[in-house]
């Protein structure tokens, strides 16, 4: 493989073109599904504080609906570019398709800096993106949710200005709402739970003991902060590390999440904890655990470090952590990845029970949201599983070989090629 430094939309197309090439899929469709079906740049135009008008860019990727309506979180993020949405996108409809749920694939994203504005401005905001956007979006046509730096009261803001706009009440057309407002029970730590069956499932693969499982987590965001807590909680694994953007802390005996969260929300990171001595974000990749869990941003783990990695288990809870480069150096040295797009699909999932339950006025609880997720995780894992047992694919090439025959079989039927 050269060394050009692929983009993280070059990363989808090159993952799509091995699967491609193993299903002999046809040429028209492999066409298509290079890139995306549509895609909106608007300008948002926000009132700040200081009276002045500050004209954000934002962006919203349609990338294939062929299974239904598209799906896909909006991040807010100083670093956002059309790429990574473009890439985010990709990853959403392969991700629906792998867990089986009726929906296509979309991404939104505007270019800020969520941590410096305040509360009037990020309402402002995120008011502003669904009036460039609405026409667009809708409970058939495109799902938005929360992603990076979006958060409940962001998703109800969306929803309030969308159902204005309509004229009546539209709860579907956005999930990861908070319960008040139609939000399903379960969503809040959905990605982490999910993530969670998927590890179970491979633990069991790998006959790996998870109540004396070592976990170092990378990010503690949602994703990260809720496994740690869940690992911990529900297999009794022993947390030895996490980190955030600022750097990460480490106690072999383990760290409390519950506590690691408190001291974030207090102080604004997780270093400097009096229980443990702090580490870089890099030392951590490199720990000797049975599972790492990297839970942040994407290539993280690139050709430059991953021969350092030294866990059993990599579950993927962030879109895109692990750059083609690094996915075979681990698995040449037998490190086994459950890829992103099934390891993080227990948000999507959950946001299809929440527009379900939307739809039909109707609501389940907690323990009802469980199990139907524990039900769809361990069925795709297993499916992934058996496709990369039979073609002797690692769990990436197999996952999107399942997304892919979905995806493709849904266009076939439909006429498009
Ligand atoms: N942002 C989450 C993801 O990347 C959830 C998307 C959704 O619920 O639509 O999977």
């Amino acid at each position: 493989m050269d060394n050009k430094v692929l983009t993280s939309f070059e990363i989808t197309q090159t993952q799509l073109d091995t699967a491609a090439k193993m299903l002999h899929l046809e040429p028209a469709i492999h066409a298509i599904l290079r890139v995306p079906m549509r895609e909106l740049h608007v300008s948002i135009p926000v009132r700040m504080d200081n009276g002045d008008v500050k004209v954000f860019e934002g962006f919203r990727v349609q990338y294939n609906n062929a299974r239904g309506p598209c799906k896909g979180g909006i991040r807010f993020h100083p670093d956002e570019t059309i790429d990574t949405i473009r890439a985010l996108a990709a990853w959403m409809t392969w991700k629906c398709a792998a867990v089986d749920i009726p929906f296509g694939g979309s991404k939104g994203g505007v270019i800020c800096n969520p941590k410096g504005m305040s509360s009037g401005e990020l309402e402002r905001l995120s008011r502003g993106y669904i009036d460039a956007i609405w026409e667009f979006i809708g409970p058939d046509r495109d799902i938005p949710a929360p992603d990076v730096y979006t958060n409940p009261q962001i998703m109800a803001w969306m929803m309030d200005e969308y159902s204005k706009l309509k004229g009546y009440h539209s709860p579907a057309v956005i999930t990861g709402k908070p319960l008040a407002l139609g939000g399903s029970a379960g969503r809040g730590d959905a990605t982490a739970r999910g993530g969670l069956y998927t590890i179970v499932e491979a633990a069991r693969h790998l006959n790996i003991d998870l109540s004396a499982a070592t976990v170092a987590v990378q990010g503690y965001g949602n994703a990260g902060a809720n496994i740690a807590i869940l690992a911990n909680g529900i297999l009794g694994s022993r947390i030895v590390a996490v980190s955030d953007s600022k750097g990460g802390i480490y106690n072999e005996h383990g760290l409390e999440p519950n506590k690691v969260l408190q001291r974030k929300m207090e102080t604004g990171s997780v270093i400097n904890y009096s229980e443990a001595e702090n580490l870089s974000n890099e030392e951590l990749l490199g720990l000797r655990v049975d599972i790492l869990c990297p839970a942040a941003l994407e290539n993280i783990i690139t050709q430059a470090n991953a021969s350092k990695i030294k866990a059993k288990m990599v579950a993927e809870l962030a879109n895109g952590p692990t750059t083609p480069e690094a996915d075979e150096i681990l698995y040449d040295a037998g490190v086994f990845i459950i890829p992103d797009f099934l390891c993080n699909a227990g948000g999507v999932t959950v946001s299809y029970f929440e527009w379900v339950q939307n739809m039909y006025n109707y609501y389940w609880e907690e323990e009802e949201v469980h199990q139907r997720l524990n039900k769809k995780m361990a069925k795709a894992f297993q499916d992934v599983l058996s496709e990369s047992l039979e073609r002797k694919v690692n769990m990436r090439v197999a996952a999107y070989i399942v997304a892919v025959t979905r995806v493709a079989e849904a266009m076939k039927l439909r006429g498009w090629v």
